[in-house]
Order: structure tokens, then C-alpha cells, then sequence
């Protein structure tokens, strides 16, 4: 390691003793497991927003083996709420992986990690790093507008070859000695200082050798991806409701938009639906496109007849046969313990008032 590397390491790490966050849930009673799993929640979730999450997810499988074991229904119903359902679908198929291929433990390879869904380089590095304490570099996002500040590393991340140089970067940086801790610090500086709009160089421990820094606007590293306007879909979610207070939900194909989940039936807005009162419009928002969900109360004991091979706006292109998909009545109070995505949760608790109401 060059001095360089070596005084970088060593301020953060500096900082890290001072100022780092070390009370976290996942930070206590460190297993590889713990890690993963935190690292799978916080890939696109706040960390306010994940400890209960991660709190709740551990008393119900607090090892890898109960993970593997658990039925996934059941852990999409911990993940509801989170969104990126993928990420629920594969933490529970590498821990079956891990248990076939590794006797239950996650392995300490990088590239046997990486080998399980789910696991990219970054997540490997940091299951190796804080859970196993080993030598491995990470590459969040925290972590990446951190060193292209600091480097002044020019180039859209999302390009190969750029995403190479910011690899190099954070191998040459990363220390023999704690690298747990400094990589905590990496993230925990992207996360509280070299924050995404507005750095707060003044208090950061590597300022007097960052070159975003010294050239007056760090916050141009690093380069925005250039983003394409979102599409918009709208789709007719029907919300069927039995004499007996029960709606039908029916549970989607395994992959795919809100794969494994239990959501409504759905129409396209142009074909014919079953008629019934409809509810104002709302918009939910993905990472690829903005769905406009017009929900339709439909009163009846029968189950709504979808023509097969039709499927909603949410689905399109997506999972064709979704309305093939199995389904059955679920009481509305207590509702079942089912993975439901955030939308579905919100028109079932708007039910779940309308029937108390009515009786
Ligand atoms: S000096 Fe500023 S831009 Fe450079 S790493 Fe620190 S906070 Fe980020």
C-alpha cells in the first residue's frame, strides 16, 4: 500500500473511531448472516427505515438455516412494506443455495459468494469485510461518490470500464488492518458528509488531498446517469368484495413485477371489467415506470372471471398469465399474514374501514 493509501486509510479510519456509527442492529452480535441480510435491506432503503425490518426479520429466522427453511411466502410477507421484492426472493433462494452447496454457511470465497443471487461484488466484499473480518474492498453507492470526489474519477459509474477504475480505486485504498471498520467509515461518510447534493468538506477528515475538493465542485462526481423520462402505465385493480367481508387476492407468478406477492385482479383501464364503484386514482411510483392504479369496488360472492391471457398495466411485458395466477377470499380482520406490496396494502386497510363502517 502506497503512503498515500495508507494516510487515507488511516484519516478515516481516525474519524471512524471518533464519529462512525457502531450501534446498529447488524452491527451487534456480527455474523456473515446478520451482514447480508442488513447489506440486502440497504441497498435501496434509508437506515431509519430498515432496522425494524431487520429487527423483525431476525426474530423470526435468526439463522440462515431458519431463512432457507421458511416458507417464501412468509418471508415476503417480513419484506412487505420494503419494496424490490427480488431482494426477498433471492435472500431466501441463496440461503437454500448456501445450505445445498456451503452446509448452511455463507462461504468465504468471493466468487462462491458472489455465485448466490443477489450477492454482486460490493455485498460479497462486505458479508467477507464486517462479518467475517477478512480483507475484501466494498463498492456502494456512499462508497463510490466518496472516491470519485476524492479522485476526481471522471465518467458515468455505470459503464464498465469507469466502474474498473472506481474498482482499482477502492482496492488500492482499502487497508489490510480493520477493514471492517474502515469499511463502516466508507459508508457512514458517503452516508452523513460527502453526502449526494451538498458536501460538507469543511469537517471531512480527507479534504486536504480530495480533488473534487481543491477544484471547487465535488458534487459533479460522480457523473449523473442521464435518465430517460419514466413511461407511465394505469391499470384497473378489482377489489372484490364477498357478503362475508372477504376479498379475493390472488398470489403472482414467482417472477416478475411483484413476483410471489398477493395482490388484486387486474384489467388493462380499456377492457371490460365487472361493473362497480370506483375509487379515485393513485400513482405508485417504480424505478422504471410510474403505474396509475384505478381501484374498482365489486360487490359478489363469485370470484371475478379475467379472460386468461389478458393482464393489467402493471404487467405489461411483464408476466403474462398473471391472472391464471391461484387466488382466495382472506378475511379483511385480522388480514392474513401475506406478502403484499405497499398499494395493495393501502386499498386493503381503505376495505378493511369500509366493512367495519358497514357492520
Ligand atoms: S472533501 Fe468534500 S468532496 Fe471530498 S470526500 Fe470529503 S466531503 Fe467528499
Amino acid at each position: 500500500m502506497s503512503s498515500r493509501s495508507a494516510d487515507f486509510a488511516g484519516r478515516v479510519l481516525d474519524w471512524y473511531d471518533r464519529h462512525g456509527r457502531k450501534d446498529l442492529p447488524w452491527q451487534q452480535a456480527v455474523t456473515p448472516y446478520r451482514v447480508w441480510v442488513s447489506e440486502i435491506m440497504l441497498q435501496q432503503t434509508q437506515v431509519a427505515t430498515a432496522i425494524p425490518y431487520f429487527e423483525r426479520f431476525m426474530a423470526s429466522y435468526p439463522t440462515l438455516a431458519d431463512l432457507a427453511e421458511a416458507p417464501l411466502d412468509d418471508v415476503l410477507h417480513h419484506w412487505a412494506g420494503l419494496g424490490y421484492y427480488a431482494r426477498a426472493r433471492n435472500l431466501h433462494k441463496a440461503a437454500q443455495l448456501a445450505v445445498d452447496r456451503h452446509d448452511g454457511e455463507l462461504p468465504a470465497a468471493l466468487d462462491d459468494l458472489e455465485a448466490l443471487p443477489g450477492i454482486g461484488r460490493s455485498t460479497a466484499g462486505a458479508i467477507l469485510s464486517l462479518g467475517m473480518g477478512r480483507r475484501a474492498a466494498i463498492l456502494d453507492g456512499n462508497v463510490k461518490r466518496v472516491l470519485a470526489r476524492h479522485e476526481a474519477l471522471a465518467g458515468d459509474p455505470a459503464r464498465s470500464e469507469v466502474l474498473r477504475r472506481f474498482w482499482d480505486v477502492a482496492e488500492r485504498y482499502t487497508p489490510v488492518e480493520r477493514t471492517a471498520n474502515y469499511n463502516q467509515a466508507m459508508m457512514d461518510l458517503g452516508a452523513t458528509l460527502c453526502t449526494r447534493s451538498r458536501p460538507a468538506c469543511g469537517i471531512c477528515p480527507v479534504n486536504d488531498s480530495c480533488r473534487g475538493h481543491a477544484e471547487g465542485s465535488p458534487a459533479q462526481y460522480p457523473q449523473k446517469q442521464r435518465k430517460a423520462a419514466t413511461p407511465e402505465r394505469a391499470t384497473r385493480m378489482l377489489l372484490c368484495l364477498n357478503a362475508r367481508g372477504e376479498v379475493w387476492l390472488r398470489q403472482r407468478p414467482p417472477s416478475g413485477l411483484w413476483g410471489g406477492l398477493w395482490t388484486f385482479p387486474e384489467l388493462p383501464l380499456e377492457a371490460g371489467a365487472p361493473a362497480g364503484q370506483d375509487w379515485p386514482a393513485f400513482v405508485h411510483v417504480f424505478t422504471h415506470f410510474r403505474l396509475h392504479i384505478h381501484p374498482r369496488l365489486v360487490r359478489g360472492d363469485q370470484p371475478p372471471v379475467v379472460p386468461a391471457g389478458i393482464t393489467g398495466g402493471a404487467d405489461a411485458g411483464e408476466d403474462a398469465g398473471v391472472n391464471e395466477a391461484p387466488g382466495r377470499w382472506v378475511t379483511l380482520a385480522p388480514l392474513p399474514a401475506l406478502g403484499v406490496p405497499a398499494p395493495v396494502q393501502q386499498l386493503l386497510q381503505r376495505l378493511q374501514a369500509l366493512v367495519e363502517n358497514e357492520s
